[in-house]
C-alpha cells in the first residue's frame, strides 16, 4: 500500500469536504491575527455585567475588566483559571509577528448523514461559522516560533465544542504531513469535547487517520509536542491529543476521555479530588509538563532547541 493510500487525506471524500480556496484566504480571520478584534470568548455569562467591560471569573467568581484579562493572556489575576481562548488569539501569542501562514484555509464541512436533530447540523454549521468567522473547529499553518520553523494546529472551542469531524481531522492530517515533508516539527493546541457526533463514523474515522500521520512524522525522528488546553476529551484526546513526544498542559485544564459522571456510574466508584485535571494527571505521568499560558512560547521554544 503506498504511502498516500495509507493516509487517506491527499484525497479526501469529496461529499465529506468541500474546500473553497483562495477566495477565503483573504478574510480568513488569521489575516487579522496582528490587528485583531478585541471580542471576548469566555464560558462566563455577561448578561448581568455592565456592556462587556466587566467579566466574572467562572472559577472564583472575582470581577475582572476585559483589558485586564487581555493584558494577562485571559488568564484570571486572582486565581490563575485560564480563560478560553479563540484560536486566532492564540496563534497571535504563539508564532512570531507576521509569520503565521494559515493552510487549507478554505475546506469547509458538510453534513454527510443529513443529520437530523433539534436543530439540524447544516444549521449549526452556519451559525457556528457565522459566529467565530472560522469554516471549522481548527486552524492550521506553517510560522515561527522565536524564529523556529513550526507547522501549527490550533483548536477552537468555540466552534461547536471543538469537536473533531471531517474537516478538523483532515487539517491536522495535512498539516502534519506536509510538516513531515518540509522536516518541521508539529505542534497542535488542542480543546475539544471529543469527536463530532453530527458527522457519526466520519468523525470517528478521524482518529485513526491523525494518529496515522503522526505515527508516520515521528518514525522520522521529527518531533510533535502536544499542548492540552480546558478541556481536551474523549476522541481528541484518545487520538492526536495525547500522542505528543512531549505532553504540555494549561493550569487547571480539564482532560480525560470519559466524562466523570459517565466513569462514576459505569465503575461505581467514587472518583479521587482533581480527577481528570492536568495536575491529576502530571502526578501519575500522563502528561510531562504544566506550563502557564505567559510561559507557553518561551518554554515551546525552549523544548524546540532541546529537541530539534
Ligand atoms: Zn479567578
Amino acid at each position: 500500500m503506498s504511502t498516500e493510500t495509507q493516509s487517506g487525506s491527499t484525497s479526501p471524500p469529496p461529499s465529506l469536504i468541500v474546500d473553497e480556496e483562495q477566495p477565503e484566504l483573504t478574510s480568513s480571520p488569521v489575516g487579522t491575527v496582528f490587528d485583531k478584534p478585541r471580542e471576548v470568548t469566555t464560558r462566563t455569562k455577561k448578561s448581568d455585567i455592565p456592556s462587556g467591560l466587566w467579566i466574572r471569573c467562572s472559577s472564583c467568581g472575582e470581577m475582572v475588566t476585559n483589558k485586564e484579562l487581555e493584558a494577562l493572556l485571559m488568564v484570571c489575576p486572582k486565581c490563575q483559571f485560564h480563560f478560553a481562548v479563540r484560536a486566532v488569539e492564540r496563534i497571535a501569542w504563539l508564532a512570531d509577528e507576521k509569520s503565521f501562514e494559515e493552510t487549507d484555509a478554505g475546506l469547509s464541512p458538510v453534513d454527510p448523514l443529513g443529520f437530523m436533530g433539534v436543530v439540524e447540523y447544516s444549521q449549526k454549521l452556519k451559525s457556528n461559522q457565522k459566529k467565530t468567522g472560522l469554516k471549522d473547529a481548527v486552524i492550521t499553518g506553517f510560522g515561527q516560533l522565536h524564529e523556529h520553523k513550526i507547522g501549527l494546529a490550533v483548536m477552537d472551542f468555540g466552534f461547536l465544542g471543538g469537536s473533531m469531524g471531517s474537516v478538523v481531522g483532515e487539517k491536522i492530517t495535512r498539516v502534519v504531513e506536509a510538516s513531515t515533508q518540509k522536516k518541521l516539527p508539529v505542534i497542535v493546541v488542542s480543546t475539544s469535547g471529543g469527536a463530532r457526533m453530527y458527522e457519526g463514523l466520519f468523525s470517528l474515522m478521524q482518529m485513526a487517520k491523525t494518529s496515522a500521520a503522526l505515527a508516520r512524522h515521528m518514525r522520522t525522528g521529527l518531533p510533535y509536542i502536544s499542548v492540552l488546553t480546558n478541556p481536551t476529551m474523549a476522541g481528541v484526546m484518545a487520538s492526536f491529543a495525547s500522542l505528543g513526544d512531549l505532553i504540555i498542559a494549561e493550569p487547571q485544564a480539564m482532560i480525560g476521555f470519559a466524562g466523570a459522571r459517565v466513569i462514576r456510574e459505569t465503575t461505581r466508584e467514587e472518583l479521587p479530588n482533581g480527577f481528570q485535571t492536568a495536575e491529576f494527571l502530571l502526578e501519575r505521568g500522563l502528561i510531562d509538563m504544566i506550563v502557564h499560558r505567559k510561559n507557553m512560547k518561551s518554554t515551546l521554544a525552549t523544548l524546540l532547541e532541546f529537541i530539534r
